[in-house]
């Protein structure tokens, strides 16, 4: 152990034994006024980068999935029982994106005030419901035969992908700073102030975005991912999702012999150059039917989940500004 290892070791103990000695608030060691930060749960990266942008120092985040992870297959750890016990706010993104967190939520013995922060995001419907009669009919057929009905009351009636709108991520952090104003009365105007200066960063890329965006010829604002993710951004941004593979999402797996074809039958219909895979699923599945198609794969976007620290997707306003450059590049 070096030394400046050594020194944060006695520093963490020196200051437990201080906090534990304040303590007697009976708040169970969740933080917060006169305990030190707020400890906070965040339920997946993308939102534990717009909390940690309010919260800044004043709050102790967790985040339970992590870089590159994907929260609809999620298996929650025992230590994320510890994690969520320990917190005092619980941020999620509700819209049936968490199935697993009433359960561990409930197991944990957690006290922790649980925000939806997309309580005010305006929704859209998920894609299913967007399909033209003739593939709603294919799909309730197709899901009698295969018994997959039960799947799909989980996926919820919204889709939960809201924050690949930066207007959306706009209402989070709203909803974030208001959360930790009430946790943390004393620290309201730091996050007042962070939330404010985030959220004209956020204008600024939606800017950026919309800027670059424009570049993309008319015919070729279409987007072919591996899951249905792109619906909000789609709409903000004047782009398609094509929804032929939205009933094959991270959750079901991969796409049966039927989807791809039609999938691939779509892409060259479409006259789109480029296809593209997501940061939290295997590629392998786009890359064959791209090569079937005769298209491109581009780099993969990140889609439900932040990269790794220094990676392009670091962050969530990297994150955007990535995904923006590569589809519109890979869509010329
Ligand atoms: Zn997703």
């Amino acid at each position: 152990m070096d030394l400046r290892r050594l020194l944060a070791v006695v520093f963490g103990v020196l200051l437990t034994s201080v906090l534990a000695a304040c303590g007697g608030g009976g708040g169970g060691g969740q933080g917060g006024p006169g305990g030190g930060p707020v400890r906070v749960v965040a339920t997946y990266s993308i939102l534990g980068d717009l909390v940690e942008n309010v919260g800044g120092e004043n709050v102790e985040l967790t985040t339970l999935v992590g870089p590159n992870g994907d929260a609809h297959t999620f298996e929650p750890a025992p230590s994320d029982n510890a994690r969520l016990s320990e917190a005092g706010v619980v941020f999620e993104n509700g819209l049936g994106f968490e199935t697993w967190l009433d359960d561990l939520y409930g197991s944990s013995g957690s006290e922790a005030e649980r925000v939806v922060v997309t309580e005010n995001v305006e929704t859209l419907p998920v894609a299913e419901e967007e399909h033209g009669d003739e593939h709603a009919e294919e799909e309730a057929g197709h899901e009698e035969e295969g018994g997959h009905a039960g799947e799909e009351e989980e996926h919820g009636e919204y889709d939960p992908h809201v924050w690949h709108d930066p207007a959306n991520a706009v209402v989070m952090v709203q909803e974030i700073r208001d959360a930790l104003a009430e946790a943390d009365p004393e620290n309201a105007e730091a996050y007042e102030r962070n939330a404010e200066e985030y959220v004209s960063e956020l204008e600024d890329l939606d800017a950026e975005a919309r800027e670059q965006v424009d570049t993309v010829p008319e015919d070729n604002r279409t987007l072919f991912t591996s899951h249905d993710t792109f619906g909000y951004f789609a709409e903000r941004y004047g782009f398609e999702v094509d929804t032929a593979l939205a009933s094959v999402s991270t959750e079901t797996g991969d796409p049966s012999a039927g989807e791809t074809a039609e999938l691939v039958e779509e892409i060259e219909a479409s006259g789109v150059p480029a296809i593209f895979a997501e940061n939290v699923s295997d590629p392998g599945v786009m890359e064959g039917i791209a090569s079937e198609a005769g298209v491109e794969l581009a780099p993969a976007l990140y889609t439900d989940a932040l990269g790794e620290p220094g990676s392009e997707g670091a962050t969530y306003i990297r994150m955007v500004r990535y995904n923006v450059s590569t589809m519109s590049e890979a869509l010329q």
